[in-house]
């Protein structure tokens, strides 16, 4: 659709009696539709034939800048989990609570499956999604060879992205604090701002993500 920026075309210009060769194509990830795997120089956009999403963005470092903020989102992580998230007074009674507190809030009795969603969803798959990428591109963004696990580890990373919701979070605070705000007086707590960062660098990182420059790279560095 959009020709100028354009690279990758429909199959159809090169169908030998064979027919295509499986390795030169690629899948549009949102439409499926299959066009040619062409080099795309770096800070060009190929767009699908079809719907016109960017199927590669590939730009120069940008291995580099994935790999320090994801190192950045679990430094971030550390700090919101043990830090004051919130601070609560009414009738002369102040109360800080932590993300720590929030998730073990729920730990007695019938509400104990919900510390484990809790906890999984806002603590160990964000943080496991970020120890993945790390382990995976980091030896790329060296110039080094890929890790030995390095497209398993990937592969993890993207199948935990949607389970990842550390910003579904931020928005629950968020209506909890308006809802709240009239019944005591709300601080707010360094953790609370960290968190808040800290969802702002997953978002940065998952854009400046180019997913299938990042599989072709991991293809690229096979061990020897
Ligand atoms: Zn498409």
């Amino acid at each position: 659709m959009n020709q100028t920026t354009s690279t990758a075309q429909a199959p159809g210009d090169r169908v030998g009696p064979g027919g295509l060769d499986p390795s030169l194509l690629i899948a549009c990830p949102t439409c499926d539709a299959l066009q040619l795997d062409r080099p795309v120089p770096a800070g060009a956009r190929a767009r699908c034939h079809r719907c016109g999403t960017i199927l590669m963005a590939p730009r120069e470092g940008a291995m580099t800048r994935i790999v320090m903020l994801a190192a950045t989102a679990l430094v971030l992580m550390v700090a919101a989990v043990f830090f004051p998230f919130l601070e609560l007074s009414a009738g002369g009674m102040v109360r800080r609570s932590s993300l720590l507190d929030a998730v073990l809030a729920f730990s007695s009795g019938l509400l104990l499956p919900l510390t484990f969603a809790v906890a999984a969803l806002i603590i160990v798959l964000p943080v496991l999604r970020l120890a993945s990428i790390l382990y995976a591109l980091a030896p790329m963004a060296l110039g080094w060879h890929r890790a030995r696990h390095g497209v398993a580890a990937f592969r993890l990373a993207e199948a935990l992205r949607p389970w990842a919701m550390a910003e579904i979070f931020i928005v629950g605070v968020a209506v909890a604090l308006v809802k709240v705000a009239g019944l005591a007086r709300l601080g707010i707590g360094p953790a609370f701002w960290t968190f808040a960062a800290l969802v702002l660098v997953t978002v940065l990182n998952d854009t400046y993500m180019c997913r299938l420059t990042v599989w072709k790279t991991l293809e690229e560095r096979r061990r020897p």
